[in-house]
């Protein structure tokens, strides 16, 4: 399996650093092909601006969106933008792999979605969008870690549920939007409590990396369960 990570933390001794580590490694090991995209060694350009285009088509004013479907149809995306689409056209499996900030991810991962998951290259008029966006056929994990403990995370807990309140904009809003198939994330529940806690992380995600084919994907409703307004149709609620 080509396997792609996308790694976005500023320390490489982190634990961040650490789990990083351990999936190229290990996923090397049992025969896979692997690339990284170290978004802080690489010095990834976050921020999206007019230096993403090669040529413009308007050009009295400026429109992020219409710009980069015309780049997509006239392959006029920067370098940088370029290359990491082609990783994730080469890509079976993405791994996400980054510190939750901001109940997010760290800017620079942002600034990477915002950039590389262009309109005319995972979504748009042509392509659609959901399961039928330009990365379908291709399934994404994230491996978060946190500050705060597991309790906070809960439907009643004081940062919200980690599913439906803080990764649903990321597992939803963009992985999925883009077609990719998203899979239950690998969560570290604040690595700094302990080295015994995180060793038994270490152990716990090899044992996931073996088994990245069976891992559960997260269940959400595709285009047709929604009416024209885009609400829920009754039979699916
Ligand atoms: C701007 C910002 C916003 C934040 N927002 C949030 C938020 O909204 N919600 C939230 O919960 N948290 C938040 N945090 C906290 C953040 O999520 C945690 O600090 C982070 O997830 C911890 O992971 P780390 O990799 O940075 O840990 P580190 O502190 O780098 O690592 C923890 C420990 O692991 C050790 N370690 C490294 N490698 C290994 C190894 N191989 N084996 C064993 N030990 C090892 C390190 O030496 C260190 O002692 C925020 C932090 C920042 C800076």
């Amino acid at each position: 399996m080509n396997t792609l990570i996308i790694y976005a933390h500023p320390e490489p001794k982190s634990f961040n650093g650490a789990l990083k580590d351990l999936a190229v490694s290990e996923l090397q090991m049992l025969g896979h092909q692997v690339q990284v995209s170290d978004l802080y060694a690489m010095n990834f350009k976050a921020v999206a601006d007019q230096d993403d285009f090669h040529q413009r088509q308007v050009q009295d004013f400026f429109k992020y969106g219409l710009e980069q479907n015309h780049a997509s149809q006239t392959s006029g995306f920067a370098q940088d933008i370029k290359d990491e689409q082609d990783k994730l056209l080469w890509a079976d499996f993405v791994i996400f792999q980054f510190p939750l900030w901001w109940y997010s991810v760290p800017a620079i991962l942002k600034g990477w979605f915002d950039r590389v998951f262009a309109a005319g290259f995972v979504h748009g008029s042509e392509i659609g969008r959901y399961e039928h966006g330009g990365l379908k056929g291709r399934k994404a994990m994230l491996s978060v870690t946190t500050g705060i403990r597991q309790e906070a995370f809960t439907p009643y807990g004081m940062e919200g549920d980690i599913h439906e309140q803080i990764l649903y904009h990321i597992n939803h809003g963009i992985l999925y939007y883009s077609g990719m198939k998203p899979v239950e994330p690998f969560l570290v529940w604040k690595p700094t409590q302990s080295e015994e806690l995180r060793k038994q992380y270490l152990t716990d995600y090899k044992t996931r990396l073996h088994q990245l084919d069976e891992i559960p994907l997260i269940s959400y409703h595709p285009n047709g369960h929604y009416d024209e307004t885009m609400q829920l149709k009754k039979e699916y609620r």
